[in-house]
Parts: structure tokens; sequence; C-alpha cells
């Protein structure tokens, strides 16, 4: 049966319970909800490495700019409760927005990676990650799991989190999970039900596209730039509004030298009123 909590305090006393009673490790996921069967995949993951599964739903607020979709996030609490406890997790938490930030959103203090937060993403979405890494870091206090699982379809969150365990010494293990997709190829998110039936028609085009680039750079083309732009091209074409199109080395995010042999095609763009992001490895 899994049980739930609603506040710091409810979870920690579940969370002790439980860890006394199973004597193990303690596994976490993070979402905000609307679960899909990417998300289903991290907490089965999170089972495989613990003994007892936290899994968090909160819409972040921290997180979304003025003018984004904060308050039209798709929330669906009773049905992803469901699923989650149909995969096996132990603990459901839903702390509310009062009960994280009790002085106030604007008075809480943060969690900053810097450099790594202000590129890509974080460039078209200012205070994004910091609202991420925010969050992360408060729940990883609450939890006080030993393991935590993230989707690298948010590749660069992934990083970004990364950095974070390993600046601030959090101790716990990050496990990367690989990007769920539906048989057409287009990356699972709760974002996709913004698309109208023409949009979603389309939408797998974004993932063509980075298999295209990631061909061309396996098969010799280190001419970056040029495939960056192309590939802009081509999404446009296809109907989108391109953020950016990058190419990028895998481990950092940096810009990488014509030799270096781990990348990540990373890409966000704007389809009708829907923004999408997909990566993919080389
Ligand atoms: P979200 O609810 O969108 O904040 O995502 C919660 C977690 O699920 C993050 O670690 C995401 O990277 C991960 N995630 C979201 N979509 C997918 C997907 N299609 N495949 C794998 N993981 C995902």
């Amino acid at each position: 049966m899994m049980q739930r909590a609603s506040d710091a305090a409810e979870l920690r006393a579940i969370v002790r319970n439980l860890r006394a009673d199973r004597a193990g490790r303690v596994a976490f996921v993070p979402t905000m909800g609307a679960l899909h069967d990417g998300h289903l995949a991290l907490v089965k993951t999170a089972r495989e490495h613990a003994d007892v599964v936290v899994v968090s739903i909160f819409v972040n607020p921290l997180q979304f700019g003025a003018g984004e979709d904060f308050s039209r996030y798709p929330r669906q609490i009773e049905r992803d409760a469901a699923l989650l406890e149909s995969v096996g997790a132990d603990l459901l938490f839903l702390p509310g927005v009062d009960s994280l930030f009790p002085h106030g959103q604007a008075a809480q203090s943060r969690v900053e990676v810097p450099g790594l937060s202000d590129i890509l993403c974080g460039a078209s979405r200012p205070g994004h990650f910091v609202g991420v890494t925010t969050i992360v870091a408060k729940l990883f206090n609450l939890v006080q799991p030993d393991v935590a699982v993230f989707g690298e379809k948010d590749f660069q969150q992934l990083a970004i989190i990364r950095r974070m365990v390993a600046d601030l010494n959090f101790p716990l293990e990050i496990i990367g999970h690989p990007t769920t997709r539906e048989a057409d190829g287009l990356a699972m998110s709760s974002r996709n039900a913004y698309l109208s039936d023409d949009e979603r028609q389309r939408a797998p085009a974004l993932y063509v596209m980075l298999q295209n680039i990631a061909e061309r750079i396996r098969s010799g083309q280190r001419d970056f730039e040029l495939l960056q732009s192309e590939a802009s091209l081509a999404l446009q074409s296809a109907g989108f509004v391109p953020d950016y199109v990058a190419i990028r080395r895998a481990e950092d995010l940096a810009e990488p030298s014509s030799v270096e042999n781990a990348l990540v095609v990373l890409v966000a763009a704007r389809l009708g009123q829907t923004r999408l992001i997909d990566n993919i490895r080389v």
C-alpha cells in the first residue's frame, strides 16, 4: 500500500519508519506529475536500486517564468497516484506551495549552479534552472535518499543536478535514465498533452532531425555550425520555431572541438504554443 505525505514533518516521519522497517536504501524520483511511461520507467529503475521508493509530485512555481504554463500545467493527482502504486512506489510526497515556501517564494534561499544554468534552455528561460536546483536541493534534504533517478530527456537539467550534487557534496548517487519515446519517436512529455492533432502529427520531426544529425556526425561530418543551421531550417520548414539546435560535449555541454567524440545534440523548439525539447547522444 502506497503511503502519502503532504508536508515536511509527515514525510520525514514516514521515511524514517520505512527506512527502519526495511533497513535498506531509499531511492527518490522527483516529478511534476501528469505522469507518463517515462516517469514510470524512472520509478521502476528506482525500485531496482533500493528498498524504499519515494516519488514527489510538485508543480514547482520557482522554475516557471512569467507568462509560462504554471497555471495550466496538467494536474491529475488521483490518476498519477494509481499509476505509482501499480509500479511499486512506497511513498508519494505531495507538498503544497505554502508548506515548501513558508516565507514566500521571493524570500526563499536559492541554490544556483552558475554557468551551466545560463546556457541553452537557461538562456531562453532565465531563472528556470535556479528554480530547479533550489527545489531539488530542498527535496533531497527532506527525503535524504541514497539514490535519485532523473531522465536524460532533460539532459541539461541532469547535468546541472549532477554538478550541484558534486559541488555541494550531497551524499547520494544520481542515476540518469534514457528517454522513453512514443512509437513514432516523440519523447514522452507531460506537455505533449498541449499539442493539437495537427501538431502531434508534426512533432516526431524533432527526433527525426536529431537522428539525422547524429548519423551525419557518425559518418564524419564535423562542420557543427553547418549541421546546426541546416537543422534549424529543416525544423522551420516542418512548422517549428526553433529556440536552439546545439551540438555539445556530452560531459559538460561545452562547445566541442572537431575531434571531440562524446557529443550530445540538443534541441528546443516551439510548435504552436508548446515548447518541446529533446536530445540524442552521439
Ligand atoms: P517532469 O515531471 O517533467 O519534471 O519530469 C520528472 C522526471 O521525469 C525528470 O527527471 C525528467 O527528466 C523525467 N522524464 C520526463 N520525461 C521523460 C521521458 N520521456 N523519458 C524519461 N524520463 C523522463
